[in-house]
């Protein structure tokens, strides 16, 4: 068979049966293997849906600039898909965020601005000065993964309905926290399109304001997270669509407990969000407990992208976020 690009080999993933969690809750719970697309995260399938947008509106032409602002994995998404395209891509990242995606990022020939990480209604939030930067760049386009449709439509075509066939139709439950609420949109619209009953929690992590959002419509946090690439404090247009039934609050000692056993129990060495993913379903299998329920969850991206915080035992210690075993 003659193919090989590498846009071809964005989705498709394995959906994994976590064997440690399943045997704990008597349900079964999978993650689905986004750390497998090209780019290495859940963001690849944005990145390619809002590409593919772009160029059949005639927006983006060979030798044309996509600008975007990204805690990392869109960055990285975009980038390796432009190559082969013939694209540049700039991106502004706030400068809070792992050594290992600037790393991929420059690697990639990304031009890459880090900027301090300030609250969204400042004009230096990362958001605002990639917008502002695509408007000055001659020939680019601003991706603009929060607001852009073709971001969470890309999940409606492809994660919900790959979702949806590997579990043979049986997904009772799937829970996902919320970046830009992409991936959480496309996936519950079609998945409820299916099966009208099929329960969706919305995971998020101390310092976001997606749980308090969804309980009593305003954005409040408390505390903060070491997660990266999720946490909101504004409605942003992909989320708007979002189909969701439960808020689900998950402290960082949950989700970093989880990760450490996930890398000795089940080889699977995650990041941040796929750990609070996996915390998440875990909290609901214990609800369901012997139910057999079949949970569903993202592994958004891989734990070697976090191997200076996750797995660094002083930067765990300085945070006093120390792994404890999960009772079994
Ligand atoms: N996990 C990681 C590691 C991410 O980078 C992102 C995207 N920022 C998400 C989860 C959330 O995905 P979405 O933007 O589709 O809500």
């Amino acid at each position: 068979m003659l193919s090989g690009y590498l846009g071809d080999t964005v989705g498709s993933t394995p959906l994994i049966k976590i064997k440690s969690l399943s045997k704990l809750t008597g349900c079964e719970i999978y993650g689905k293997a986004e750390f497998l697309n090209p780019g290495g995260s859940v963001k690849d399938r944005a990145a390619l849906g809002m590409i593919r947008g772009f160029e059949k509106r005639g927006e983006l032409k060979p030798g044309g600039t996509i600008v975007e602002g990204t805690a990392g994995n869109t960055g990285i998404g975009l980038a390796t898909l432009a190559a082969e395209r013939g694209y540049r891509v700039k991106i502004v990242a706030p400068n809070n965020q792992t050594e290992e995606k600037y790393t991929l990022l420059r690697a990639l020939g990304c031009e890459l601005t880090l900027v301090p990480p300030v609250p969204f209604r400042d004009e230096n939030h990362f958001y605002h000065q990639a917008k502002r930067l695509a408007e000055a760049t001659p020939g680019a386009v601003w991706a603009n993964q929060f607001e852009n449709p073709d971001n969470g439509n890309f999940h409606f075509e492809t994660t919900g309905p790959e979702i949806w066939a590997q579990s043979q139709e049986k997904v009772d439950i799937f829970c996902m926290s919320v970046g830009t609420g992409g991936t959480i949109s496309g996936v519950s619209r079609y998945l409820k399109s299916k099966n009208e009953n099929i329960e969706v929690y919305a995971v998020d992590p101390d310092g976001s304001g997606i749980a308090s959002y969804l309980e009593r419509s305003e954005f409040v946090a408390t505390g903060s997270s070491i997660t990266e690439g999720i946490g909101i404090m504004r409605l942003t247009e992909n989320f708007k669509s979002a189909r969701v039934d439960f808020p689900l609050r998950v402290p960082d000692q949950d989700m970093i407990d989880m990760c450490h056993h996930l890398a000795r129990n089940d080889g699977l060495v995650l990041g941040s969000s796929a750990a609070l993913n996996l915390a998440a379903a875990l909290k609901i299998g214990l609800k369901h407990k012997n139910s057999n329920k079949v949970i569903v969850t993202i592994l958004c991206d891989h734990g070697s992208r976090y191997f200076t915080k996750l797995f660094n035992q002083d930067f765990l210690k300085d945070k006093n976020l120390i792994p404890r075993a999960i009772p079994g």
